[in-house]
């Protein structure tokens, strides 16, 4: 089957399915493939969060935070605030990983700016459970709880039972965070209340993982119980528990692997069997991905040989953590240069792209200007200027496309010459608006008034009327006549005078137009002010007008 751009949309969704069950490489696969299909920015910028979110659960922190960045540039440039917020909580996250704290704190506040003014629930979701896990590792416990409470209120209002349970999950590490400090300052009781509670909130997430069948859930909220009933006093229950569950290297990531044999460590600590921890702490080493984690795998080996009274080898490991702390606080370093670099790199072009924007929105304003102008010059050659109304080359046009429906009213002022002699030729010109004015106001919605030319002025009577093309006309003549003039000029009076022709009268736009102007200069010759048309009665016995000259 061929893959099509379609293909690409469906695939990021599914990509987004498996990445939400925590199935991290169908994820990863899928959106690759989607990402190269991609037929728009926004596809290829929902495949790139997927692959760097993937990145990310599977311990590939650079790949997350490099494809991580470009997700973050294209939702930019689309202006989706909700993709650029998600793509950055993820970056927030890897951060913590690898120890950039401030860092990701950054990224974490940036990341609830952009979802609160996205006004969207999931990514303020991810946004405030980032910034809840930095503020743990920073030990700072009191605005973990409040950031992970605020994640959890979120979560319970997307109705998103998985991540809920994952962050009572968190809330739990923040109390055992509490646990350990309250220890170290000698308060045991609240150290032993603090392990209670932890102990507690993870039962209650690894419960909520096990029902929505999220492994990583429920695995992870497993292994937070053990080492709280570790802590508490109970390790043979926290052992127990462990056992409960097999570590599957197909569906664990390395570090949740790693985590759990240290866990099972810990636990042995407690249960004094000092050679097992060490071995589970080795185990741990061996396959840890990073020197963050090494770095407390040895710390965990020296503590493991110390109680057992191999001190050489607990001041081997000792050296080794030493090491790492130094190695992992000069990568740290280094990364957040390197990090501050492609970000740097990454503002740059998003302000070239920003002014790329700024020049394509100008060349679209100017050529919207353009159209604008090329629009009214084409109504200007079709419009009247003087009155508004349509004008010869306009009237010519209706003609010729749909001149069978149409009669033809050809109207002249009469003695206009006179109008202009003795006011003013802009009286006439007043005149003339005037009368525009009126042909339109006595027109039909289906009939089209133009200025044919000078002072003569073409009606076109639609045949979809039920009033006779001359009582049309001769109501337009009356309401000429009848107008008050006065206020254009002292004493002026103006009268019209009417020919017509039937649209049946004739084949052509040119016939129907010589034959209206044949019965205009019969309504003149039979003294002005008057209508002819087919129906009228010989001009010598017509109804006589008499003008006011
Ligand atoms: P008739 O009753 O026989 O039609 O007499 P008339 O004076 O109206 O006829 P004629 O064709 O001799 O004169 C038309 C005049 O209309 C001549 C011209 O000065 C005037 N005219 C044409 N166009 C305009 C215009 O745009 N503004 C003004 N003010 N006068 C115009
Ligand atoms: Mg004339
Ligand atoms: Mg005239």
């Amino acid at each position: 089957m061929i893959e099509t751009m379609d293909d690409a949309a469906s695939m990021v969704l599914q990509a987004q399915e498996h990445l939400d069950m925590a199935r991290y490489t169908p994820a990863m696969e899928l959106a690759v493939r989607a990402e190269t299909l991609a037929g728009t920015p926004a596809v290829r910028a929902h495949a790139l969060a997927v692959i760097s979110a993937c990145h990310h659960r599977l311990d590939r922190y650079a790949q997350s935070i490099e494809v991580g960045l470009q997700a973050v540039r294209l939702w930019h440039e689309l202006g989706d605030l909700a993709g650029e917020s998600s793509a950055r909580s993820t970056i927030a996250r890897v951060l913590i990983l690898t120890g950039d704290l401030t860092e990701s704190l950054d990224e974490g506040l940036i990341a609830l700016e952009l979802a609160d003014l996205s006004g969207e629930l999931r990514p303020r979701l991810l946004a405030l459970t980032a910034i809840g896990i930095v503020h743990l590792c920073l030990r700072q416990h009191e605005l973990s709880i409040e950031y992970c409470e605020r994640a959890a209120e979120t979560a319970r209002l997307l109705g998103d039972v998985a991540v809920h349970g994952s962050l009572i999950d968190t809330i739990s590490c923040v109390f055992m965070g509490q646990a350990y400090a309250a220890r170290e300052e000698g308060n045991e009781e609240a150290a032993l209340s603090y392990g209670r509670l932890a102990a507690d909130r993870a039962r209650e997430a690894m419960e909520i993982g096990r029902q929505c069948g999220h492994r990583y859930y429920q695995v992870n909220a497993l292994g937070n119980l053990a080492e709280g009933l570790a802590f508490i006093g109970r390790p043979a229950e926290a052992l127990e528990l462990m056992d409960t569950i097999q570590i599957d290297p197909e569906l664990d990531s390395v570090s949740m692997v790693t985590h759990l044999l240290d866990t099972r460590g810990c636990v042995h600590l407690a249960l004094k069997n000092y050679d097992q921890a060490a071995r589970l702490f080795a185990e741990a080493l061996e396959l840890s991905a990073g020197n963050n984690t090494a770095m407390y795998y040895c710390e965990h080996l020296s503590e493991a040989h110390e109680k057992n009274g191999d001190f050489r080898a607990a001041l081997e490991y000792h050296k080794r953590f030493h090491t790492l702390f130094t190695l992992v606080a000069s990568e740290a370093a280094q990364r957040s240069a390197s990090i501050a670099a492609i970000r740097l790199e990454t503002s740059r072009a998003q302000d070239y792209a920003m002014r790329e924007r700024a020049r394509a929105e100008e060349l679209y304003h100017s050529n919207l200007e353009l159209t604008r102008h090329a629009e009214s010059l084409l109504q200007q050659s079709l419009e009247d200027p003087l009155t508004g109304l349509a004008n010869r080359r306009l009237l010519d046009r209706l003609l010729e496309t749909e001149g069978q429906r149409y009669s033809i009213a050809l109207l002249d002022v009469d003695h206009f010459k006179r109008v202009n002699d003795s006011y003013s030729h802009q009286i006439g010109d007043q005149v003339l608006r005037q009368l525009g004015a009126l042909l339109l106001q006595s027109s039909r919605p289906a009939d089209h008034a133009a200025r044919y030319g000078g002072e003569e002025f073409a009606l076109l009577l639609s045949d979809q009327g039920d009033e006779p093309d001359e009582a049309v006309a001769e109501r337009l003549r009356e309401l000429i006549e009848a107008f008050d003039w006065t206020p254009i000029a002292p004493g002026l009076r103006v009268t019209v005078s009417i020919g017509i022709a039937a649209h049946h009268e004739a084949g052509s736009a040119t016939a129907l137009l010589e034959i209206a102007d044949r019965r205009l200069y019969e309504a003149k010759n039979g003294g002005r002010n008057r209508v002819v048309g087919p129906e009228s009665p010989s001009p010598s016995t017509a109804p006589g007008f008499t003008a006011s000259n």
